[in-house]
């Protein structure tokens, strides 16, 4: 079995921060992953994707088990529908490219979404009005503490706004994700962006859907290779109807989105500009200038800093709008 020691994590996270883990492990197989976890027991143990939503402040001193479980495969075909499993380690947005390749549809509007299979349904990623939920129909992971391998539905994966049991819990080693897929596609308006980038196009293919999103995404985001980041730093909040109201006095053009059950959704971004935030930089740290919800590194290697500085992000927020924004980001 593969355990390297005394590890420098900052080429394992897309902010680029260091830090040493005593212990790290990539198993590629859930037996592999069973027999490491009764080999290091009592070890404090963290779980490591392509590491794209997370960032290091300190040393760990444990075990960090990065599953390295791979391959694609089709489990049941129908006329319509397809049900494909793919191991945790595969990357995403390949996966997805593999998907459409095929004609498969249901993960297009989730392309370009940088990070590990694995991962996709730990905070229920989601963009262009899709969720990885909306597809996924069974997860495969192993329990933390007994090795354990187990199986969860949809339902049982507790899923929600970049939310779900497993981060809900951290305690489950996903090994990997089952998903159904459709064989027909009709392109339905979702979203005014994608629509937007569509226009003129009569009936889109879900290549064309794709590359769209694909061109969206390269002119809307920071390349984390040249600043780095973690894509969205907070979650957008979701505000009671006295929230809402309350918050209406002070900005008349807070965008708003019923989620039902007297909820709604309104944007980190909108908040974070308004309290003056868009494109504000700390020493090297800062909010990216075209978007604010992104903090971007200029050129630290010191974790701390980026936490200092959503701490004051959301001290600003707060005290101005009265709404304590949290990190979708991992902290370590
Ligand atoms: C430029 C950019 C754009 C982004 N855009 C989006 C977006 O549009 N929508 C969106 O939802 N996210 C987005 N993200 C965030 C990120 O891509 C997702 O969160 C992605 O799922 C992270 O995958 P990862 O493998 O890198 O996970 P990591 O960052 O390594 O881990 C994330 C969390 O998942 C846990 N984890 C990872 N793998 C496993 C596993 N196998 N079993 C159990 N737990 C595990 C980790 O412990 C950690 O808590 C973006 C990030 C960047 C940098």
């Amino acid at each position: 079995m593969n355990i390297q020691h005394n590890i420098q994590l900052q080429p394992y996270n897309s902010f680029r921060t260091k830090a040493v883990a005593r212990l790290l492990g990539e198993p590629q197989t859930a037996d592999e992953l069973s027999e490491m976890l009764r080999l290091f027991p009592h070890e404090k143990k963290l779980i490591l994707g392509a590491g794209f939503n997370v960032f290091f402040t300190k040393d760990f001193n444990g075990l960090i088990i990065k599953p390295a479980m791979r391959g694609i495969n089709i489990l049941s075909e129908t006329d319509n529908e397809v049900v494909i499993e793919a191991g945790a380690a595969e990357d995403w947005d390949t996966f997805v490219e593999y998907t459409v390749l095929k004609g498969f549809a249901g993960l297009e509007n989730l392309s370009l979404i940088p990070g590990s299979v694995g991962a996709s349904p730990v905070q229920n990623i989601g963009a262009y009005g899709t969720e990885a939920k909306d597809r996924i129909i069974r997860v495969n992971a192993a329990d933390l503490q007994t090795g354990e391998i187990s199986v969860f539905t949809n339902e049982e994966c507790g899923f929600a706004y970049r939310d779900s049991i497993f981060k809900r819990t951290c305690r489950y080693i996903i090994t990997s994700v089952i998903f159904r897929l459709s064989k027909s596609f009709n392109y339905k308006e979702k979203y005014i962006d994608l629509s937007r980038e569509l226009e003129g196009v009569p009936s889109p293919t879900l290549s064309q859907v794709r590359e769209a999103i694909i061109r969206i995404r390269s002119r809307k985001l920071p390349d984390y290779t040249v600043l780095p980041n973690a894509g969205s730093f907070f979650k957008n909040p979701l505000l009671t109807k006295e929230e809402k109201e309350m918050l209406q006095h002070k900005l008349v053009d807070l965008p708003l989105y019923n989620v039902g059950d007297d909820r709604f959704k309104t944007s980190a971004a909108f908040l974070i500009e308004k309290a003056g935030y868009k494109g504000k930089r700390r020493g090297m740290v800062g909010t990216y200038e075209h978007h604010s919800l992104i903090i971007v590194n200029y050129g630290t290697d010191n974790g701390q800093e980026i936490a200092d500085f959503m701490r004051e992000i959301q001290n600003e927020v707060c005290q101005q709008f009265g709404v304590m924004l949290e990190p979708e980001v991992w902290i370590f």
